[in-house]
């Protein structure tokens, strides 16, 4: 080994991070202007009962067709929009529009759905985040049972005082909360008793775990059983097969989410969807 190689992986390992964050600098330029352009869309996907197969809801979902770099995946935006702050703004847009769906699905007569929001920790940690979900469900005057919050694992490590008590002061004015993608994280069902929580959605690595035997199989059998003992609702998430469906069933499982059933569609197939079943 020469000398220079450590310098030469250095100068590399720099490129590097140069280009990361010239990409990262360039997705959040043309961030800032996706509202104006109207690149930024709201996607559904359907969460089935497991019993009667019938839809229990949706998720939305934020899309982002940019005119630059065609469709850029949630995972690679979204951090972008946290750690700009833009998720404030982005994330009020898509709670208001959620809150209008549900609105619209009220007066055509569908007062059962259940829509499901994804919150981001910025968000939960504004100290107007209750009463601005509060004021958007008055405005809109939906039933706030209608109306689900979907935050990570992560957000209940952060501070845990304060977070219980937002989540607490959402809850009292009627909104559902749920846990999303639970077990990619570490935290234990114990632990989460603490929160008030109404719905644990088990994260797709699960899904696809459950398949290779039966000891996962009786894993998620028991966290099944578990969650309800402490009362929550439980979705398993990323099914794409009718061997997940009926192991999950048989496990408990109460609702379904996935491209067996569904993948994430437009506000239009959504409410073709509705109106046909
Ligand atoms: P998530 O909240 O866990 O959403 C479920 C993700 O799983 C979605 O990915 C959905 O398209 C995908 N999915 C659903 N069924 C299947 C399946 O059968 N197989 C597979 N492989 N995937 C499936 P998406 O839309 O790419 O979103 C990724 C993540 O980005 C979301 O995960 C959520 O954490 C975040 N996200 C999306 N929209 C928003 C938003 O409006 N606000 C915030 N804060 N985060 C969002
Ligand atoms: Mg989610
Ligand atoms: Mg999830
Ligand atoms: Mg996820």
């Amino acid at each position: 080994r020469s000398k220079n190689d450590g310098k030469n992986q250095w100068l590399m390992f720099n490129d590097q991070i140069k280009d990361e964050m010239n990409r990262l600098v360039l997705i959040e330029s043309h961030l800032r202007h996706a509202f104006d352009y109207e690149e930024i869309h709201i996607n559904f996907q359907p969460l089935m009962n497991s019993q009667s197969n019938q839809i229990r809801g949706f998720e939305t979902l934020m899309r982002w067709q940019s005119h630059k770099f065609g469709a850029v995946p949630p995972d690679v935006f979204i951090p972008v929009l946290e750690q700009t702050g833009m998720i404030v703004e982005y994330g009020e847009w898509i709670l208001r529009k959620t809150v209008q769906s549900i609105k619209q699905w009220e007066n055509d007569g569908d007062n059962s759905l259940i829509i499901s929001v994804n919150i981001s920790l910025i968000q939960l940690k504004q100290e107007s985040f209750p009463e601005q979900v509060k004021a958007i469900i008055q405005e809109a005057d939906i039933e706030p049972a209608s109306l689900e919050l979907e935050i990570t694992e992560s957000v209940l490590a952060d501070d845990v005082e304060k977070i219980t008590n937002v989540l607490h002061t959402l809850r009292l004015n009627g909104v559902r909360i749920a846990l999303d993608d639970f077990g990619a994280g570490y935290s234990s069902l114990s632990y989460l008793r603490q929160f008030p929580l109404d719905t644990l959605k088990i994260d797709k690595t699960f899904s696809e775990d459950i398949e290779s035997g039966i000891e996962s199989a009786q894993m998620i059998g028991s966290i099944i059983d578990m969650a309800h003992n402490i009362g929550l609702e439980v979705v398993a998430e990323g099914i794409e097969n009718s061997d997940q469906v009926s192991i999950l069933k048989s496990c408990g499982c109460d609702y379904f989410q996935g491209f067996y059933f569904y993948k994430p569609m437009s506000k239009e197939s959504a409410e073709r969807l509705v109106r046909g079943w």
